[in-house]
């Protein structure tokens, strides 16, 4: 903590002698600064040396004094400079440079490269763009962030062409694996795949392939969108199941003709074998659980920062990733930001929100200050909650996966801790739900202006009309996937019918014509967690088989940029700190191969990332940037 202070109280000081403005109004503004460093605060006064040398220089020789030399003389070296590009800033004040200085983790000016040049000194990193596009960090609202490093270990289905090839997939890892060692995979579809599995039920295969060729470990394979699984016999066993188990509430095992379950377990149902993985990991120490989720929190990390981010929202995590998040912070081993939501069961959380609850912790690293529910499951699974059937199955209408009496707790404990709530909602009900219940936590709360919590929904996926400007009057942030509505698109359609599918699925434009705030993101394990095919399917719309989903609902690229970083900041009450590049804000920059705001729409997915900075250090290089760089001698 100590040491992130004074970086802090550095790059204020920084600021300030940059900006040469010595008046006690500049004071004001950071006295717990100089209070704590009293001889910077004596420098401050009377000047360091170099800034002060032109006004006690011989009245002639600071007339021929030119302007860009008294200017090298005010400033401090920076520690990084960007210079040659073309950096879009998303500051209205100043939206375009071509160069800029980062001092400590703070950027400390914007400009031209003539302007940003006396920032370069002796041990000044300085990175020549030669033309590329550099922007404020990205920041995904949503992933799953030891989900993303478990991924990183686990079987990547979602490439599969059909369900042959899992079945030797899992076959090959069953090879390798002890027997009793569990084989996980994530990312299967079913609509993804070049053909219906025979035999099925409802689409689905049947276990019996999968068995077999993992016949002594137990097997475990979630669906693209978390919201099902599927088991092998093995892990049904350890699990319990039989033909007698009944279905939970909010889930269902899909069965046979015969009652026997298929493997499938769907929205709740998955805790029955996802409860017996559990069990099986609680055997493991203390000591162990610890590391294997420094090994994921690192993986996510390393996996983010080379796509890009340099600030992820987590979608939800119980109190041990909290705590263990916060050691890793405080051994400076966290290379991006991490804003995350407690996750925890209702019962826990009156005292568990004020436990948890940190902002900007270990020089603006970490944040907890919101908490995560979900009221319905996903659309590809025929989950989420709709306000009628589905137009390919009239017999659902999908699942509200959690007690609106719970969440309308939920939502009275997160005003009074000052915690945001983030509830998951894609089917229209879940939405209209979600929204009626913010609304009655509103109106219960008339001294607090509502657009001020911030309160958000998680996908925001199948709206109905009436509900639409709902989000922009009650300042609901919606916080969306790009990526969702065009690997989605292929079964919108089949699920809602054309109807339902215009009138409220991923309403971009509809939201944001109603002043709703729109945070970008990639849901990643669910998708990959490049943003860069989310910012292309917010563009374009456009679907693997060359259609466009409601393209009039597409944003324009600067919209996508927004909401990939001020509206993502917004988001998590950082945009005081993030989400533009200008003067006291945070070194947070990602640099593409590619100009996204101008490159024609078919570039958009091959742009890669050059560079990955946070607070001012370097944390990702691609290995194809040609871009120049000249390190600290
Ligand atoms: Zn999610």
């Amino acid at each position: 903590m100590i040491r992130s202070i004074s970086i802090v109280c550095a790059a204020l000081l920084i600021a300030c002698v940059v900006s040469a403005d010595r008046s006690a109004k500049a004071f004001a503004l950071h006295p717990a600064a100089f209070a704590r460093h009293p001889a910077a605060f004596a420098q401050y006064l009377t000047g360091p040396a170099a800034t002060v040398s032109a006004e006690r220089l011989p009245a002639d020789r600071r007339a021929t004094a030119s302007a860009e030399r008294s200017a090298a003389q005010t400033v401090r070296p920076a520690d990084l400079v960007l210079r040659n590009g073309k950096i879009v800033t998303v500051d209205d004040t100043k939206p375009d440079a071509q160069a800029l200085a980062v001092s400590g983790d703070t950027i400390v000016a914007v400009g031209s490269n003539q302007e940003i040049q006396p920032y370069v000194g002796t041990a000044t990193r300085v990175i020549d763009l030669k033309g590329a596009l550099a922007t404020p960090g990205f920041i995904d609202a949503h992933v799953h962030f030891t989900g993303v490093g478990d991924a990183a270990k686990n079987l990547k289905l979602a490439t599969a062409k059909n369900w042959d090839e899992i079945v030797r997939m899992v076959g090959e890892a069953a090879q390798k694996a002890k027997p009793g060692e569990w084989i996980l995979g994530r990312g299967w579809h079913q609509e993804k795949w070049s053909e219906v599995p025979s035999p099925n039920v409802e689409g689905f295969p049947l276990h019996d392939a999968l068995s077999k060729a993992a016949p002594n470990n137990p097997v475990w394979l979630t669906h693209a969108s978390g919201h099902a699984g599927f088991a092998n016999a093995i892990a049904m066993k350890m699990a319990e199941v039989t033909k007698s188990t009944p279905d939970p509430e909010g889930g269902k095992i899909l069965r046979d003709k015969e009652g026997n379950a298929t493997g499938l377990f769907n929205e709740r149902a998955q805790s029955i074998v996802a409860g017996a993985l559990a069990r099986d990991l609680a055997t493991r120490p203390a000591a162990r659980v610890e590391a294997d989720l420094r090994e994921v929190i690192d993986l996510a990390a390393r996996e983010a920062l080379s796509k890009g981010l340099t600030s992820v929202h987590d979608a939800g995590s119980p109190p041990l990733t909290i705590e263990v998040m916060k050691k890793v912070v405080d051994e400076a081993k966290l290379p991006l930001r991490v804003w995350m939501m407690l996750r925890e069961d209702a019962k826990n959380l009156a005292v568990d929100m004020p436990k948890y609850r940190v902002v900007n912790y270990g020089d603006k690293r970490f944040t907890v200050r919101a908490t995560k529910r979900a009221i319905d499951g996903a659309l590809g699974s025929r989950g989420a909650w709709m306000l009628a059937p589905y137009a390919d199955l009239a017999s659902t209408s999908g699942f509200n996966t959690e007690n609106l009496d719970d969440v309308r707790m939920i939502a009275e404990l997160a005003i009074t801790n000052d915690y945001q709530m983030a509830v998951h909602a894609i089917g229209d009900r879940g939405n209209r739900e979600v929204l009626n219940l913010y609304e009655e936590a509103f109106r219960k709360h008339p001294q607090k202006n509502s657009r001020d919590l911030r309160w958000r929904i998680e996908h925001a996926q199948h709206l109905n009309a009436a509900d639409i400007p709902r989000f922009g009057r009650l300042g609901v942030i919606a916080s969306m996937q790009g990526i969702h509505a065009t690997s989605d698109a292929v079964f919108v359609l089949a699920r809602l019918g054309p109807a339902r599918a215009e009138e409220g699925a991923y309403v971009w434009q509809k939201l944001m014509k109603t002043g709703a705030t729109i945070a970008n993101g990639t849901d990643a394990p669910v998708e990959d967690i490049d943003p860069i095919p989310s910012f292309y399917a917010s563009v374009s719309r456009k679907v693997k088989d060359g259609s466009v989903f409601y393209g009039e609902q597409r944003m324009t690229r600067m919209e996508a940029l927004r909401s990939y970083t001020i509206n993502a900041a917004f988001a998590g009450f950082e945009e005081g700190i993030k989400g533009s590049l200008r003067p006291g804000k945070l070194g947070d920059i990602t640099v593409f191969s590619k100009d996204l705001m101008t490159v024609a729409e078919n570039e958009i997915p091959s742009t890669k990332i050059r560079y990955t900075i946070v607070g001012g250090k370097v944390q990702y290089e691609g290995t194809a940037a040609p871009a120049g760089s000249t390190g600290r001698p």
